[in-house]
């Protein structure tokens, strides 16, 4: 909390929640966010539906209207002054609505194709709402698409629901509990359809609904705003104050310079505030010098809709912040107004501190990471902690040549984490080249648990296979007996017969006899006069073995030989690669470390 909260009074007035929807590509997010507005203004009532900058809000009393056939099962008085919806969609931008510890974000839609059900990005919304500890409900979406449904546009849920068909009304209640209420039953949430729900702070209401047909709209708004009213009025208690906010998104405008939108969750932000806020090269401190709102229309559906300026904006709200220097700020950065310029200075401390706590430099072994926003960054290290990949780099901006100099500098300590991670930024050409001649791969996309899986399955196939090529490399343990009469030649190199007693033989592997002295090195595997790359137990084969060893006079038919198994590799056998050797391979290898340890006790102790 920023340290202007001393002149702050909560007041029993409630601003209304901050919403954000979120989901798999593809499930109706969009189109719920377009139905949201739309419904509204079809309410009647577009002077209320007021048109933010990044955001809208659905004023209660639209709720209120389309709520009213539902009186009776959800009976609710609204104090609430409406719902503020993010209106973009997903997770880039939710990232940036980030608030030290949590989110600016009150609660979540998390939208779910009812037919599709859970998919990647599901599972990645359900992680970072966790993570940041958002309460959310879950909007089963696309009931329209259930065969044999019955559309009753713009209705509520329950009244729809009562007349479709029994087998249909069935067919929906599987696909609810399949795709949705079991895979949250799964992830360890108790979860149910809304108006089954006794305990809304135990469970997660599912909200059937079709983005496309408006069915179930009035039932989600109603309980979004029922829940939040109920369960987050301490958060949603309205200061009258210096303001709160965080940077959504940095924008580049004609004749303005780089101005900001902001979501101000508490306070009333004012033209001519001094504020504070962040960027890459430290604290800005700086005044606004406009602040612009969408000009109130009587259509919404308007794409382009155009700003006018504004005294002071009151939270919740969107606003675009005009002011000098904001091209040095980073998406994602806390705003706050101060009231004196000493209190600037101390809150461009702790904006600093903040800051400077998500950007990542060490010397250690780890990944090189970079992101768009300092939202995006902080989710990326978030979710690289999680799943124990250490990081030596983090930062937010496009992929630079020192990028790749701390990968370089990385691949020196442990080659597979010497990669870059780039969420949503380019790659500078002079980095690319760069990258190339060092061979450091760079991994990029705009999805976290996409680049993160694209990032583990390549680090699993290259630590595999430097496994396999370590492997190769090692003498297994083998036991031999030469057979009598087999004796093909006495030396230079010796030929004879053996049977495999135990474990594998390889050309190369030396051996030794059982007093550990050593015998040559294998040259050559013959089978029934085929060259053979290996031996294992219970075959006869001919061997060659080269060295200076002559039968019947280093060794003779009938010996027992064992490979020669180094103590290096014999150490590795014992713990790194303990389940690779097959039972038979096991016994042998104890008995050769007691051949060794006749003559060095200390042979391959590992503890
Ligand atoms: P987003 O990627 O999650 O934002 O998904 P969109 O809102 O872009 O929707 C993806 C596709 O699904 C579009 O073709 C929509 O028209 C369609 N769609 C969304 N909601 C519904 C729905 O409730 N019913 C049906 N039949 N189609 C829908």
């Amino acid at each position: 909390m920023p340290g202007n909260e001393a002149g702050k009074q909560p007041g029993k007035r409630l601003r209304q929640p901050i919403v954000v929807v979120l989901g798999h590509v593809d499930h109706g997010k969009t189109t719920l966010l377009d139905k949201i507005r739309g419904t509204a203004v079809t309410a009647k009532e577009p002077g209320l539906i007021t048109q933010h900058v990044g955001a809208s809000v659905v004023p209660a009393s639209v709720i209120e209207r389309l709520a009213e056939p539902l009186k009776k099962i959800i009976p609710f008085k609204l104090i609430i002054p409406g719902l503020l919806f993010i209106d973009t969609p997903g997770h880039e931008l939710f990232s940036n609505l980030r608030r030290r510890g949590g989110s600016v974000a009150d609660f979540a839609i998390l939208v779910v194709d009812i037919n599709d059900g859970f998919q990647p990005q599901t599972y990645e919304s359900i992680e970072i709402l966790r993570q940041r500890r958002v309460p959310f409900v879950v909007a089963a979406n696309k009931i329209d698409k259930i065969p044999g449904w019955k559309p009753h546009p713009d209705t509520p849920f329950i009244i729809s629901y009562r007349q479709q068909a029994k087998w249909v009304q069935e067919e929906l209640e599987k696909k609810l509990w399949d795709n949705v209420i079991a895979k949250l039953y799964e992830l360890g949430f108790q979860a149910e359809r809304f108006d089954r729900v006794k305990d809304f702070t135990r469970t997660v209401a599912v909200v059937p609904i079709s983005a496309k047909t408006g069915e179930g709209i009035a039932e989600l708004l109603a309980v979004l705003a029922g829940l939040a009213q109920r369960y987050l009025q301490h958060r949603l208690r309205f200061a009258e104050g210096p303001a709160r906010g965080v940077i959504l998104e940095l924008r580049e405008q004609p004749g303005l310079g780089t101005t900001a939108d902001v979501i101000i969750y508490d306070g009333v932000l004012k033209r001519g505030d001094l504020i504070v806020t962040g960027g890459l090269e430290g604290p800005i401190i700086t005044r606004v010098r406009a602040l612009l709102m969408p000009k109130p229309l009587q259509e919404i559906r308007i794409a382009k809709r155009e700003l006018e300026p504004v005294g002071e904006v009151y939270a919740a709200a969107g606003v675009r912040v005009v002011a000098p220097e904001l091209e040095k700020a980073v998406a994602g950065a806390p705003l706050y107004v101060a009231t004196s310029e000493e209190e600037a200075k101390k809150l461009a401390e702790r904006v600093r501190q903040e800051i400077e706590a998500l950007r990542i430099k060490t010397e250690a072994e780890g990944v090189i990471v970079k992101a768009d926003t300092l939202g995006s960054l902080e989710a990326m290290v978030e979710a690289l902690r999680r799943r124990g990949i250490p990081i030596r780099y983090a930062d937010v901006g496009p992929v630079a040549k020192r990028d790749v100099i701390e990968a370089v500098a990385s691949k020196e300590i442990n080659k597979f984490y010497a990669v870059i991670l780039a969420f949503n930024v380019k790659t500078l050409p002079e980095a690319e080249e760069e990258a190339k001649k060092h061979e450091i791969p760079v991994f990029r996309h705009n999805v976290i648990y996409q680049l993160l899986e694209d990032f583990e399955k390549w680090y699993r196939e290259q630590t595999e296979a430097e496994r396999r090529k370590e492997l190769e490399q090692l003498v297994r343990p083998g036991k031999i007996r030469i057979l009598p009469g087999y004796v093909f030649r006495r030396s230079n190199p010796a030929i004879v017969g053996i049977e495999v007693l135990g474990g594998v033989i390889k050309p190369g592997y030396p051996l030794m006899r059982e007093d550990g002295k050593r015998m040559g090195v294998i040259h050559q595997i013959q089978d029934r006069g085929k060259t053979v790359p290996e031996a294992r137990a219970g075959m006869a084969v001919a061997i060659s073995i080269k060295g200076h060893v002559m039968v019947g006079r280093h060794i003779d038919e009938g010996d027992v030989l064992y490979t020669d198994v180094p103590e290096k590799h014999a150490i590795m056998w014992l713990t790194k690669y303990k389940s690779e050797l097959s039972d038979d391979e096991k016994v042998v290898l104890k008995e050769i470390i007691k051949i060794k340890r006749r003559q060095n006790p200390a042979f391959a102790l590992t503890i």
